[in-house]
């Protein structure tokens, strides 16, 4: 596909070249921002499976350079042009079209900081961003946690035991993929590999109460792994940005308020995922989720479930939604299930992922802010220009 057929098929493509991005992925964090307000009262990042660096330049521009995007950004052109108004007309004036009658709640202040620290790590090389730690390293190695912990913290080598216990990480994002064979179950298995490393890895480093978001592909058995991951966090929710596209099955979880069990300890050498740790914890505190015949309320004013919708009756004139829930465990109790809210999220007027817009007949295809530093086809491409153009055909020589 040429560059311009693809900017005409894919918006976020041609935007993300636009707007300076590395990656369209750069949207999906904003997106999920947008609903979940990601970035309040957060200092310490990681940013896994990070490469090229979109996500991290997200993080640079809103956590250090106090840039606003999305919500934040029309709250701001809102005030100025209530403020033109107010000089035009005075207290009289109208309050204008431009008013955020849209916005679902109110977009918390950030206050960009010094002692921000965000690390990014792939195991591709990242280019340099400004003010982020960028590590080349295996998310899935246990050599990784105390390579992360000294780039977030430079005295962290002469720190006792216990402070080099405490964790010190707000918000943990991974957007790790593997490379995409087309065997639907196989990725499907290799993602769900890779979501393991990450949450092993944020249950090592993150604060109580902090965050984690991280890409899954939406397979058969997604509802084991909600349930397992309500075990540490008080909410689990589901999201699609409007920027994934509806035909893919990639999704986000969003995991808030990280509460880790009483008597837990996390540990790369004994990881959850590998063995029955995780599923006997499952079972054990199986009694916390919702159950079959409860009746879970939306709270109207932020709009959050207090847990699974699976039937939801009208609004009654208080705005109260009520929501019967069907049992959505299976009869066998080593089985847990438990469905997460799904949440679509992105402004509704944003571009559609999935639709080919028409470009201005001035249109320029601009080329990507940047290329991968080093994807895994370059070998292939070395070898077909020593080998000849042969070389795809007759496999290795
Ligand atoms: N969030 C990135 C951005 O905004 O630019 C895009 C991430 S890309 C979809 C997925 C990344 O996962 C790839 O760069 C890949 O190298 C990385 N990855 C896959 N397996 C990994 C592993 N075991 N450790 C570290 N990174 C890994």
């Amino acid at each position: 596909m040429g560059k311009s057929s693809k900017d005409k098929r894919d918006a976020y493509y041609r935007l993300a070249k636009e707007q300076g991005w590395r990656a369209r992925s750069a949207f999906k964090l904003l997106q999920l921002d947008e609903e979940f307000d990601l970035f309040a009262n957060v200092t310490r990042v990681v940013d896994l499976c990070a490469a090229p660096g979109s996500w991290s330049q997200v993080l640079s521009r809103v956590l250090i350079k106090g840039e606003k995007f999305g919500r934040a950004a029309w709250q701001d052109r809102d005030a100025k042009f209530r403020q033109q108004m107010l000089g035009l007309f005075g207290p009289q004036a109208p309050a204008g079209r431009l008013e955020p009658l849209e916005l679902k709640k109110p977009t918390v202040e950030l206050n960009p900081s010094q002692d921000v620290k965000i690390v990014a790590i792939d195991l591709q090389p990242i280019s340099p961003l400004p003010g982020i730690v960028t590590l080349r390293a295996d998310i899935t190695h246990p050599a990784t946690v105390p390579l992360l912990l000294k780039a977030l913290d430079p005295e962290y080598d002469s720190k006792s035991k216990s402070q080099q216990a405490a964790h010190p990480v707000d918000l943990v994002l991974s957007d790790g993929a593997p490379d995409v064979t087309g065997l639907h179950d196989l990725d499907i298995y290799v993602q769900s590999q890779l979501l393991f490393a990450a949450l092993n890895l944020a249950l090592c480093v993150l604060k109580p109460g902090g965050k984690f978001v991280a890409k899954i592909f939406r397979g058969k058995n997604v509802d084991i792994l909600y349930a397992q991951l309500k075990l540490f966090f008080e909410k689990v929710h589901v999201a699609k940005p409007r920027s994934s596209r509806a035909s893919s099955v990639e999704a986000f979880i969003v995991c808030l308020n990280f509460q880790p069990p009483k008597g837990f300890s996390a540990s790369l050498e004994e990881p959850l995922g590998v063995g029955f740790r995780l599923s006997n914890m499952s079972e054990k505190n199986s009694k916390n989720l919702p159950r079959g015949g409860d009746t879970i309320l939306q709270n109207p004013e932020t709009g959050a479930w207090d847990s699974t919708p699976i039937s939801i009756q009208t609004a009654d004139e208080h705005g109260i939604t009520e929501v019967q829930l069907e049992d959505n465990r299976s009869e066998n109790q080593n089985d847990i299930r438990w469905i997460a809210p799904f949440i679509a999220c992105g402004d509704l007027s944003a571009f559609d992922s999935d639709a080919s817009y028409r470009l201005p007949p001035d249109h320029v295809s601009l080329d990507p802010v940047q290329p991968p530093t080093a994807p895994p086809y370059k070998r292939a491409i070395e070898m077909r220009k020593t080998f000849g153009g042969a070389y795809g055909k007759t496999g290795r020589q």
